[in-house]
């Protein structure tokens, strides 16, 4: 289990704009991810004869993990009411703006620490992935790898099937700061800075936004999230709620 790669930090900047903003650094993922992801990005997408497998991924990977991080948070605040000190409710928000093809999926969940952030997005902790690559060292096609990944899924990873840039915003009840994590398809780092601006702030948990790529704009659509929603997360337990950016 490789749950505590830290990454390789190469560089750490004081933003150009302005020096006073948080300062951005830049961490190389994992090998074992950068692999996933250029197999995701490269090969896996431009097998059209599976393109069901992406739009159900990206919703279903995104929706499991919101669940998870609900779950853990309601789990601890048995012994540690505390964690539920800011009064939201337990549930998850997916908005769509299809005029810029862009997806948000929020939930008021257990949200991440900075180095949670760098343990879980950036690593491979997951066991389904770590299956999931075992497999694909036995083939080489990709019609297999296509399945493959819609039998295990890849969790957080699956967001770039269909995204050119997907960012994080987290805020975890044990840490008082609020983290960005920002990662573009193709490339070998992503990116985590402190997020600030009474705007950006959420009071607890995980806010993801997918940036889709030109040809999977129309994914942001609601009557495909919700029907997606429907089929394939009808046993999460939390509300979901879907809405339209008001054009
Ligand atoms: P898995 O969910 O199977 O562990 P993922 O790659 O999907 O694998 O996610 C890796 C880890 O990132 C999760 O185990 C969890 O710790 C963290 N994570 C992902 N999404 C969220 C979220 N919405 N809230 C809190 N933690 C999350």
């Amino acid at each position: 289990k490789n749950g505590l790669f830290l990454g390789t930090r190469y560089e750490s900047t004081a933003a150009a704009s302005d020096a006073s903003d948080p300062p951005v650094e830049k961490y190389e993922y994992q090998a074992e991810v950068s692999r996933l992801m250029d197999l995701i990005v490269n090969s896996l997408y431009s097998n059209k004869e599976y393109e069901n497998i992406p739009s159900v991924s990206t919703m279903t990977g995104p929706v499991n993990n919101a669940s998870d991080a609900l779950d853990k948070l309601r789990f601890l605040s048995v012994t540690d009411q505390g964690l539920l000190k800011d009064a939201v409710d337990l549930d998850i928000r997916i908005q769509t703006d299809k005029d810029n093809g862009i997806i948000t999926i929020t939930d008021s969940g257990i949200g991440m620490t900075r180095q949670e952030l760098i343990d879980c997005l950036g690593t491979i902790a997951q066991s389904g992935t770590a299956k999931f690559l075992k497999s694909l060292k036995e083939s080489k096609d990709a019609g297999a790898d296509s399945n493959l990944i819609g039998q295990f899924g890849v969790g957080f990873y699956s967001a770039f099937l269909v995204s050119d840039r997907v960012v994080v915003s987290t805020k975890s009840p044990k840490s008082d700061k609020q983290y960005l994590w920002e990662g573009e398809a193709n490339s070998s780092a992503y990116t985590i800075r402190e997020e600030t601006g009474p705007q950006n702030l959420i009071p607890r948990g995980t806010r993801l936004t997918l940036y889709l790529k030109r040809d999977d704009k129309g994914f942001a659509h609601p009557e495909r999230i919700e029907k997606l929603v429907k089929n394939y997360s009808q046993f999460v337990s939390f509300p979901i709620y879907t809405w339209q950016e008001k054009g």
